[in-house]
């Protein structure tokens, strides 16, 4: 049996050297995914590098931007004012996440980098691409009624599963990354990779690299903005569909717009064509209608999965409507 170890960091570059010299290292945050997987012997590593101590715990509003460290908690994120003041839709997808015990331990760096619900992901006794790269999917001929019809491919069709990520997306978000090598940013559109051959590759984040926090933008038309998610149960459920929506109408045209999707992408998914089918459009139901069309033109639809499409196209505009009932 391979000998275990824990270790507390205080210091960001020493966490990151910690675990980026040993492939069998991980981070470990509020732990309410790695313990799962852990249990379930679906993620295995041999160290932890307990990454609470960091001092990465600040929520900071530094000009129009505002900074949050990688190891403030979901609850704290949503709850602060700042955040319900300028990102209502930001606020409203964090409280929609899970219960109010996850959201107390659950981070931002954890969220950004929890793994799929996929059954199938989660069973070490069935063939998984994700989990074990070539052993095929089981749930492109199995049950895959929570699983994605935007982004998927043959090798897999597992469906992101937060609800912050896709406000992120739809905020343009940039992510702040600290490697062996120095910080970068990626913005949130580009953390995560398609899925194409190699389903087990999530993000561009490389083995040892630590998320030290998220910049969202300012934006003043972000203040009218609506999270919208559907699911099986009001609470403590993944989400079936939500849109993450925010728009700027003046004298009833749209001027700007930010739809992004959940629950049914491989990743949290903007919708460049759907914020195009309402720029310079009155914001009425027929132009909701085609942007909701608009935004899921492509999708691919499986065998237990197609009631998604129409639910998704039904969650879009009714979260429209209720923010251009703000404006
Ligand atoms: C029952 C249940 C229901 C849930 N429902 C929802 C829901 O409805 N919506 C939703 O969005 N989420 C939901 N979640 C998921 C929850 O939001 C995540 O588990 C949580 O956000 C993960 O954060 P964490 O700090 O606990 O991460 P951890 O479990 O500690 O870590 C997760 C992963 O991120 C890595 N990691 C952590 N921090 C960093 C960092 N700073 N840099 C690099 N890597 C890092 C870890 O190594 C690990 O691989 C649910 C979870 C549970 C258990
Ligand atoms: S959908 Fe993805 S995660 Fe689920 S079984 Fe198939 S390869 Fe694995």
């Amino acid at each position: 049996m391979e000998q275990f170890s824990y270790s507390r960091a205080n210091d960001p570059a020493a966490a990151v050297g910690q675990v980026a010299a040993d492939p069998h290292a991980a981070f470990l945050a509020g732990g309410t995914t790695l313990v799962d997987l852990m249990k379930l012997d679906v993620e295995t590593p041999h160290t932890l590098v307990d990454v609470n101590p960091l001092p990465l715990a600040k929520i900071e509003v530094r000009g129009d931007t505002v900074r949050v460290g990688a190891m403030v908690r979901n609850t704290e994120f949503a709850y602060h004012d700042e955040i319900r003041r300028r990102y209502p839709v930001l606020s409203e997808a964090l409280l929609s996440g899970a219960t109010g015990q996850i959201r107390n331990m659950a981070t931002v760096g954890g969220n950004l980098l929890q793994r799929t619900r996929c059954y199938y992901f989660r069973d070490v006794h069935s063939p998984c691409n994700k989990r074990q790269p070539g052993s095929g999917c089981s749930a492109i001929d199995g049950f895959n009624r929570i699983h994605a019809v935007l982004g998927t491919s043959d090798q897999c069709i597992a469906t992101h599963p937060s609800d912050m990520c896709v406000a992120l997306a739809a905020l343009d978000a940039t992510i702040e990354i600290q490697g062996s090598g120095g910080t970068r940013k990626v913005n949130s559109n580009e953390f995560y990779v398609p899925y194409g051959q190699d389903p087990a590759k999530e993000t561009v984040l490389q083995h040892g690299e630590l998320i030290t926090a998220v910049e969202i933008p300012g934006r003043p038309f972000f203040a009218k903005s609506h999270y919208l998610k559907v699911r099986d149960r009001a609470s403590y459920e993944f989400a079936l569909t939500s849109a993450a929506i925010a728009l700027d109408v003046k004298g009833g045209v749209i001027k700007q717009a930010r739809v992004a999707l959940g629950g049914v992408a491989t990743k949290p998914w903007r919708s460049p064509e759907a914020e195009q089918a309402l720029i310079g459009k009155p914001a009425n139901n027929d132009t909701f209608k085609a942007a909701a069309d608009a935004a899921m033109a492509g999708a691919k639809p499986q065998k237990h999965n197609a009631f998604k499409i129409e639910l998704a196209k039904r969650t879009i505009v009714r979260a429209l409507e209720t923010v251009a009932a703000m404006a």
